[in-house]
């Protein structure tokens, strides 16, 4: 039986250990932490149970064409909820706003903020359709030659959207200038990493998935997710360490030979498939003579994603008219963005993703309690600019007296468990290079599909790569289809 080791255990290396090991092959993952879920993972403590990445779930048909590959069927595994709203927009000026799911209550939440505007939505969400579809054609497939970008009918709906154009210029004229409709309907890049400043108009299409596909929450938390595929790879025989980092990538005459662990053990392997940050891989894991096409220099030019600053708060009171997410925009939104992305610098008034997930689920905390994630982006670790020790409280206070202000005057005296964790913890943590939060490598054009890292090394046989660092890019949708695109890869190389 060919035998296949995963370094690292995030989503998309515990799906491609589960796809390979359908597939017949002998499948080994090491984790180099106590707990697997690499970015997505948990904190539970004092009754609180907490998710420390991804909280929220889009796109789910992807993840149930996954378990029907392997046999699964998602929903008799794991309950999933709709939230609606999908999220509660807070302005700086006390105004609010609902982005709701059914599209007869958005359009009356919005003409409710700016009168007559509803109709503009509409053309928006058409127009962000059309870039929804023409991205898929380019998300769901590998990449081998760069002619593989040429597609007619792609080109077209390029051309008609003007997807390559600004996301927030963009997003700007359709809402005639609309300072809070612009930010409503652009604020989505960020979840990429990107600021809507300088992100591609293509990531529309983020918030026409949010809006039309909805948003799912898992009971228990996303973490469950996690849970389930750990169960099921243990049930199926895959080998799943925890506490086991891989401290190189063994090769010898351009083949993999295995990997030696930071222990010294050796894993002899005839592929290896590294879930680890991309660029930490070559840098750490490759040696510099198999990785020719990727040197420290080129590694250095690449864009970096932004990284963030999580406060978990356990707070003795519910909210009970608190939706289950929220955006706070900060009052200058360009100069937040602008400390975040370009003077690494940290933010004076932070905008932040409030997630209040007992909103779904009380069980997530003790009764009569709330649980909340304040998710304020932040710079990546670059350039070194930023003491977090230093920096932390004082970010720490800022949300606070955000939260004060938009929601509870009385928050600092209910807060009964607290947590926070910084972009220092994921570099120590799971090796995040520059200690980025969503995934490593940021999503622009030259950054994404055919140009964005491959998933395979041409200098060395066997050696292939899965997750966010890799195409199609960031974000649990896409990692589980990075790890069906790397099956199929190996699949046609070794069966
Ligand atoms: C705060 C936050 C909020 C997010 N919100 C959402 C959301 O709501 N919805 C959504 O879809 N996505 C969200 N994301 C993005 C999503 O979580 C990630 O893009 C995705 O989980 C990355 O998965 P991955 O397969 O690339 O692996 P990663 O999660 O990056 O895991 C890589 C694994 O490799 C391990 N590793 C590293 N080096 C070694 C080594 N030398 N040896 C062994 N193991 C090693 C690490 O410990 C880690 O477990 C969020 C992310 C964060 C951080």
């Amino acid at each position: 039986m060919t035998k296949a080791v995963v370094i690292g255990a995030g989503l998309g290396g515990l799906a491609t250990a589960l796809r390979l090991r359908h597939a017949g092959f002998e499948v080994v993952v090491l984790e180099k932490q106590a707990r697997f879920g690499g970015r997505s993972n948990i904190i539970v403590e004092n009754g609180f149970r907490a998710d420390t990445g991804p909280t929220i779930l889009v796109m789910k048909d992807v993840l149930e064409n996954f378990y029907r590959s392997i046999g699964e069927d998602l929903h008799s595994r794991l309950e999933f909820v709709r939230l609606e709203p999908n999220y509660r927009l807070y302005f700086h000026d006390g105004s609010q706003l609902d982005l709701h799911n059914t599209m007869a209550e958005l359009a009356d939440a919005v003409d409710r903020i700016a009168p007559g505007s509803s109709p503009r939505v509409f053309r928006f969400l058409g127009d962000a359709a059309t870039k929804y579809e023409l991205a898929m054609e380019f998300v769901t497939r590998n990449y081998r030659h760069i002619t593989d970008l040429v597609n007619p009918k792609a080109i077209g709906r390029l051309l008609r959207t003007r997807a390559y154009q600004n996301l927030y210029a963009q997003v700007s004229r359709f809402f005639a200038g609309d300072d809070k409709l612009s930010k409503a309907f652009s604020f989505h890049s960020m979840f990429l990493g990107l600021s809507p400043f300088e992100a591609p108009a293509m990531y529309s299409l983020i918030t026409y998935a949010d809006l039309a596909l909805g948003m799912w929450f898992p009971r228990g938390g996303i973490y469950r997710l996690v849970e389930d595929l750990v169960q099921l790879a243990e049930e199926r025989g895959v080998w799943l360490r925890a506490n086991a980092p891989v401290a190189e990538i063994g090769i010898e005459r351009g083949r993999v030979t295995g990997v030696r662990l930071a222990s010294g053990e050796w894993e002899p392997a005839e592929i290896v498939v590294s879930n680890a940050d991309l660029p930490y891989t070559y840098r750490h894991l490759i040696p510099p003579a198999w990785r020719r096409s990727y040197p420290d220099q080129r590694l250095e030019r690449m864009r970096y994603a932004c990284s963030g600053y999580i406060l978990f708060l356990g707070v003795n009171k519910t909210y009970p008219t608190l939706p289950h997410q929220s955006i706070y925009f900060a009052q200058d939104y360009r100069a937040n963005l602008e400390a975040i992305f370009r003077s690494y610098s940290i933010p004076e008034d932070p905008s932040f993703h409030l997630n209040h997930p007992t909103a779904t689920d009380a069980r997530l905390a003790p009764p009569s309690h709330s649980l909340l994630y304040v998710l304020a982006p932040m710079p990546n670790l670059r350039g070194n600019r930023i003491d977090w020790s230093a920096a932390a409280p004082i970010v720490r206070d800022r949300l606070l007296n955000t939260l004060e202000r938009i929601l509870d005057p009385d928050i600092r005296q209910h807060i009964v468990w607290e947590r926070d964790y910084r972009p220092t913890d994921w570099q120590r943590d799971i090796n995040a290079v520059y200690g980025t939060a969503f995934g490593s490598l940021a999503h622009d054009f030259f950054q994404s599909s055919y140009f964005r890292p491959h998933n395979k090394s041409y200098e060395v046989r066997g050696l292939y790569f899965v997750g966010q660092g890799t195409y199609p890019g960031i974000g649990i949708p896409m990692v589980i289809i990075s790890a069906g695109l790397v099956t199929e890869r190996i699949l046609e190389e070794w069966l």
